[in-house]
């Protein structure tokens, strides 16, 4: 897959500037080298650098070059399950961790943007999760009411109040999670990336992991520059994930999803549109989710596909999407389209998994992972330390190719036609 520049994007044109990351030169000793520098790499290095470990993050472009830096930034919550589907899936005990963990990953985000003054935009006025139709009520009410029963600040949304808090038509309910909010998202991952060199982590861009072998009773991750030797490494790539180790980029399906986002609304439009700033997914089959950026922009993300050539077309179906919602939004002006790779899992969780001894992988966040791959980082970093009494644990699982992997360009397209005549058909 050819993919496209992280320089289209909103994100790209106002995030605040990288600190310098020299790609890595020569050989060097490390406790725990990860390979990625997305959320999850990052936070993983911030952990390990803070508990006193020599954490070296190798980074094939630039810090939040992946989906972190090209995200819709919704900080969201708890994973795609309802927290009793969670227990059923895990049992008791694991499924009380996935459960814990998920639900605190939010609030993570939002104490490591504090802690470390992370200039990123960051607001926490909540999420909504909205039906567009009366059918998709029953699933979100269950979720709220589990929610709700767990203590978690949630409330339920009558039709009135959603419409009032999104600023459209045609949403019929909700529930809103106070938990939630919404970041820049590249200027999120270069916070975490200042943050860890701070704490004396090494991130080194342009630094592509090519090679992974045990040698000497270490792990050694060469680079074409130079290599890091350590007890221990993080594969933390997630939908960019290569053949680095075997197995690991079968267990993923790398899904492109698109963005687009108009210029600034004027005052009135920007006023009438989500007027509180929460930011939004609805119960389309083909996703859809929204936000306003901090200068009154609105970004909108959808779509899928297993080909970045389908990213022009998304992004103008997209843009036809979002002329439809109301008559001021027809004549708005677009300012970027751009996409990138989220990686799904078939049991639609993140994995994590330990592939060998003290090597360690962690991703599938099926598009939330904003929240969930600092989580992850943040567990993975533990494991990798060793601690005794860490403060979040998810439960590992073992790596699991996903049959007829080959096939997967064609399971997206069929999914995305299958999904497209679903929300024609209930319309
Ligand atoms: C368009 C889009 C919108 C999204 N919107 C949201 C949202 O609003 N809310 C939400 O919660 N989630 C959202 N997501 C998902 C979220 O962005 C991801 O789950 C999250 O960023 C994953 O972080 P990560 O660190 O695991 O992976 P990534 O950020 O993808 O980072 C992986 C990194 O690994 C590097 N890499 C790969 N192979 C190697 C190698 N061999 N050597 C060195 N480096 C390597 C890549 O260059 C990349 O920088 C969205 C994703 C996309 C693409």
């Amino acid at each position: 897959m050819t993919e496209p520049p992280l320089q289209r994007s909103l994100w790209a044109a106002t995030a605040s500037p990288s600190p310098p990351c020299p790609p890595l030169a020569g050989e060097v000793e490390a406790d725990v080298a990860i390979v990625g520098a997305g959320y999850t790499g990052l936070s993983a290095a911030l952990r390990l650098a803070e508990a006193g470990a020599r954490a070296a993050v190798l980074e094939a472009h630039e810090p939040g070059w992946g989906a972190s830096g090209r995200n819709g930034g919704q900080v969201i919550a708890g994973l795609k399950h309802d927290p009793d589907e969670l227990l059923a899936l895990y049992g008791a005990e694991a499924g009380r961790q996935a459960l814990d963990c998920s639900a605190a990953a939010a609030d993570l985000v939002f104490e490591l943007i504090e802690r470390h003054a992370i200039a990123c935009d960051a607001q926490r006025q909540g999420w909504i999760q909205a039906a567009h139709r009366t059918g998709s009520l029953a699933p979100l009410r269950r979720r709220y009411q589990q929610l709700a029963a767990l203590g978690h600040p949630v409330e339920w949304l009558e039709a009135d109040q959603a419409r009032a808090l999104i600023g459209l038509p045609g949403y019929v309910g909700g529930w809103l999670d106070r938990r939630g909010g919404v970041v820049q998202p590249l200027s999120y991952a270069r916070g975490l990336a200042r943050a860890a060199l701070t704490k004396s982590a090494t991130v080194h861009a342009g630094s592509p992991a090519t090679r992974l072998a045990r040698q000497d009773g270490r792990w050694r991750v060469e680079t074409p520059a130079g290599a890091v030797r350590a007890a221990t490494v993080l594969l933390t790539s997630n939908g960019y994930t290569d053949d680095l180790w075997p197995g690991l980029r079968q267990s993923v399906i790398p899904v492109y999803s698109v963005q687009v986002a108009t210029q600034p609304l004027g005052h009135n439009l920007a006023r009438g549109l989500l007027p509180s700033g929460q930011a939004v997914s609805d119960t389309h089959r083909l996703l859809w989710y929204f936000r306003k950026d901090a200068a009154g922009r609105l970004v909108m993300g959808g779509g899928g596909s297993a080909y970045a050539r389908d990213l022009p077309r998304l992004a103008a179906g997209l843009r036809r999407r979002v002329q439809g919602l109301s008559p001021e939004l027809a004549e708005v002006p677009f300012a970027f389209a751009w996409g990138g790779r989220v990686a799904l899992t078939r049991d639609h969780l993140p994995h994590l998994s330990e592939l060998a001894p003290g090597l360690w992988a962690g991703l599938g966040y099926n598009g939330r992972g904003v929240a969930m791959a600092t989580m992850l980082g943040h567990v993975l970093a533990d494991r990798a330390l060793g601690s005794v009494r860490p403060r979040f644990v998810f439960p590992a699982t073992p790596l699991r190719r996903i049959p007829l992997h080959g096939l997967r360009g064609l399971a997206v397209s069929g999914m995305r036609a299958y999904y497209r005549l679903r929300d024609r058909l209930e319309r």
